[in-house]
Order: structure tokens, then C-alpha cells, then sequence
């Protein structure tokens, strides 16, 4: 009985504090997000990236930026001592819940905080994780990911990216490929071969500052008439001993770790993106029948397919969330969520296309948003290629948790 009192007492508690957090964080966004910051992202042009050479769109921009980045807020969850906002995952999920109803934008997106972050604060050092994270928390240094190869993408341990080991520096020789962001990054965590005597654990993971003499990067155009990658390279670059992360010749276990994380930032991309729900944004683009349906039939079905698929991958995500915290989540799991999020983002884009009409043809006007819908459609195409092929996912998926046989 006494047991069961406390219970309910501790409980209550809970309630009230979490009631007062929800209450306070809804007056706090409301009363410090600009104005501005409450639109829908219209383009790429909106989303601010951070890093030393970032130019914000606008003083609401950099203002949002700052707060967020004062409260820890940018990186809810990790820990106080590195930027972060030191927030419980309850907390944290009613910051993104308010921020969802009042239409806050994120004030930043950073390779820093999906995938660096979560590795340093594994697998880095003390001193590692006080000196990076809360620049990136704040957005001071943006990162980009020095992985892929011209000779190793899906087999990415074949990397021959040479690093010579010195007693308090490394010498760093070779090239990347489609390195995302490389000519606005500040830094870059890469891959590099320490050794040759075996493929896996010959590996180590670096922290190299792009200012460093002897990188240099070449854009790549693509058909979107972007450059979102480029090619990087590695003219002898001397590189100190102290931006090893983790053990000499164990890089790849780092890498592996890291891979989790940019597989489920990717498979959550599309559902980020999205400023209005498919069948919502088709209705305003081609008005609704005598029912208040959409008027066309066949597209309806086909979105009302699209919905029902959305609404189950947002529980699956939710669950694996879930999972994931209480530390039951199979590893591989993030390869079937990275499979089936990139391809229903790419089915979301397609109907997008169906239903805009000539709309989606723009390319550089205003209205647009200089072509938004077509270039993220474009865009989209990539998903199922970066962060390991559709193909490779469903690899892992078929070794890893069917536990099919190996051909
Ligand atoms: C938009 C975008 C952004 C990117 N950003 C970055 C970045 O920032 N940093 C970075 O390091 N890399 C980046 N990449 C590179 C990406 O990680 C690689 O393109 C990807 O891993 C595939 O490697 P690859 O291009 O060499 O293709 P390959 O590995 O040569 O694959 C070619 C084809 O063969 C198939 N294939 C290969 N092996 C198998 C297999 N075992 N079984 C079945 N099919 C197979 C693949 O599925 C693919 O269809 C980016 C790519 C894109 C598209």
C-alpha cells in the first residue's frame, strides 16, 4: 500500500514536471523563434548549415541559430558538458513535438550533429569531445564525410587513401569522392589506410581541419545544375596525432558506428523534408470534387496507398526510436529503415512531380522557389545511393536479419 502511494506520488510528480517543461519550452519557442523562422523551408537557400563560412539568409537566421544554440537545443540530448541540452529522450521528443505545432524550423542541420557527434561522444576522447562538440552544437565548424573513393563506395574497406604514421603527426595522401559539402566544409572526418597488412584493420579514423595545406577540393556539377559534391585530395597533408579518433588501425569500427547513424538520418530525411503532407499539398495543386476528394481517381488511389505506407514507416521509425534507447535494437535494423525510407521518399517526389503539372517543370523562377519540386526530385534520386546502395541494404538485411544463407 505504502509502495503503491510512493508509486503514485513519484508519478504525479513526473507528470507535473514534464506538464511544467511542455508549458515553459511552449512559451520559451514562442516568445525567442523569429517570425521568419516559423515559415515553411521553401528551398535549399532556407536551411542554414552553419560553419565558418556560412552566410546566413537573414539576422532571423543567425538569431535562431544563437539561441537554440545558448540552450543546447540544437543537440537536445547529448550532455550539458558538450553543448548539448542535457535533456531526458521525454523532454526532448516535447521540444520536437512543439516545435513541429509551431512551425519552428530546425536551426541547424549538420553532418556534425547525425554522424560525427554520435561517434566522438563513443568513441572519442575526453578531450575530443570538449574541444569539437560544442562547436558543433553551436554551429561554429561545419563537417563533411571523407568515405567514398574513386575504387571503394559499397566495398568501402578497399580505401587506399594513404596515411603514413609519425611519432606526433600523420602524412595523409589519396582522394575522396563525392565528398558532400567538401568546398563549404571546415573539417573533415575521414578514412584513411594506416596499414596493408589486412583490409578491415588497417583502418583509422581522422579529423582533418580543410585548411590544412595540401587539401584541396574540385566540385562535381550534376544534372540538377548544383554541385552538391565534390572531389577532395590529399597533397601530403600533415595532420597532428591527436585528431585520431579511437585506435590506430581500428578506424573501422568507428566507421561502422557512424554508418548506423547517417543509414537513419537518411531514412528520416524525406519525412523532414516534407512541408505538407503528399494528398494535402495534390488537393491544393487540383481541387477536390463535388465529395471534397481529390478529382482525380487514379492518383488518389495511388496517394492514399503512398499515406498508408508513410504512416506505417512514421511508427516503424517511432518504434525503432524507442528500441534504440532502451538499447533492444537490432544493429541492422538502420540498413532496412535507410532501404525503405530512401525509396518511399523517392515514390513521395514522383507523385509530387504527378500532381504539380507543369509547376514541377520550373527551373528558375521565384514562384518556384527556383525550381524546387524538380530539383528535389532530382535530388531525391541520390538517397538510394548515399550512405550505401540500395542493393548493399538489402544485402545486410537478407545476412543480417533473415539470416539467408550467403550466395
Ligand atoms: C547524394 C550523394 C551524396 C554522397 N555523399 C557522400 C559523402 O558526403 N561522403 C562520402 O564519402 N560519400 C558520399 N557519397 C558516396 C556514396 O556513399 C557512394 O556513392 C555509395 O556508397 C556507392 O558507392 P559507388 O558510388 O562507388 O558505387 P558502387 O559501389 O561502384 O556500386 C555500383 C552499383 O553496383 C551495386 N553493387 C555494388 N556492390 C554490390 C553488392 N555487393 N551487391 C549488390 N549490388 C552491388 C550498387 O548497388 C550500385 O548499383 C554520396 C553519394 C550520393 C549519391
Amino acid at each position: 500500500m505504502v509502495a503503491l502511494r510512493i508509486r503514485q506520488f513519484t508519478l504525479t510528480r513526473d507528470m507535473t514536471d514534464i506538464e511544467a517543461f511542455r508549458s515553459e519550452t511552449r512559451a520559451w519557442l514562442e516568445a525567442h523563434c523569429p517570425p521568419e523562422m516559423r515559415l515553411p523551408v521553401r528551398s535549399e537557400a532556407d536551411i542554414c548549415w552553419g560553419g565558418k563560412r556560412f552566410r546566413f539568409q537573414s539576422e532571423a537566421q543567425r538569431l535562431w541559430l544563437q539561441r537554440m544554440g545558448e540552450r543546447g537545443w540544437t543537440v537536445p540530448t547529448w550532455p550539458r558538458e558538450y553543448g548539448g541540452g542535457g535533456l531526458g529522450h521525454r523532454e526532448a521528443a516535447i521540444l520536437r513535438e512543439l516545435m513541429a505545432e509551431l512551425k519552428c524550423r530546425p536551426p541547424l542541420q549538420s553532418f556534425g550533429i547525425w554522424m560525427l557527434g554520435p561517434a566522438l561522444l563513443k568513441y572519442g576522447s575526453e578531450e575530443q569531445k570538449r574541444h569539437y562538440l560544442p562547436q558543433v552544437a553551436r554551429g561554429e565548424i561545419r563537417w563533411c564525410q571523407g568515405y567514398s573513393e574513386p575504387n571503394a563506395g559499397s566495398d568501402l574497406a578497399s580505401l587506399a587513401t594513404r596515411c603514413e604514421v609519425h611519432d606526433d603527426h600523420f602524412v595523409v595522401t589519396g582522394q575522396k569522392v563525392w565528398t558532400s559539402y567538401a568546398d563549404e566544409a571546415d573539417w573533415i572526418f575521414c578514412l584513411v589506410r594506416t596499414s596493408t597488412e589486412a583490409k578491415h584493420t588497417g583502418i583509422s579514423f581522422v579529423l582533418i581541419d580543410m585548411t590544412s595545406p595540401g587539401v584541396s577540393t574540385r566540385p562535381i556539377k550534376l544534372i540538377s545544375g548544383k554541385s552538391p559534391f565534390c572531389e577532395t585530395f590529399f597533397d601530403g597533408v600533415k595532420v597532428p596525432r591527436a585528431n585520431l579518433v579511437w585506435k590506430l588501425n581500428d578506424g573501422w569500427t568507428v566507421a561502422k558506428y557512424l554508418l548506423t547513424h547517417e543509414r537513419e538520418m537518411i531514412s528520416a530525411m524525406g519525412e523532414r523534408a516534407v512541408p505538407l503532407p503528399v494528398g494535402r499539398s495534390a488537393l491544393k495543386s487540383l481541387g477536390a470534387d463535388a465529395t471534397g476528394r481529390l478529382a482525380d481517381p487514379a492518383l488518389r488511389a495511388e496517394i492514399a496507398r503512398f499515406e498508408v505506407d508513410e504512416t506505417a514507416f512514421r511508427a516503424w521509425l517511432k518504434m525503432f526510436g524507442e528500441q534504440a534507447r532502451a538499447k533492444e535494437a537490432h544493429p541492422a535494423v538502420s540498413s532496412a529503415l535507410k532501404y525503405y525510407g530512401s525509396e518511399l521518399n523517392k515514390r513521395r517526389w514522383e507523385l509530387t512531380v504527378a500532381f504539380a503539372g507543369s509547376d514541377a517543370l520550373e527551373w528558375e523562377s521565384e514562384r518556384s522557389g527556383q525550381g524546387s519540386i524538380a530539383r528535389t526530385w532530382l535530388r531525391t534520386k541520390g538517397n538510394s545511393i548515399e550512405g550505401g546502395t540500395s542493393e548493399v541494404q538489402l544485402n545486410v538485411v537478407s545476412k543480417r536479419i533473415l539470416e539467408l544463407p550467403e550466395s
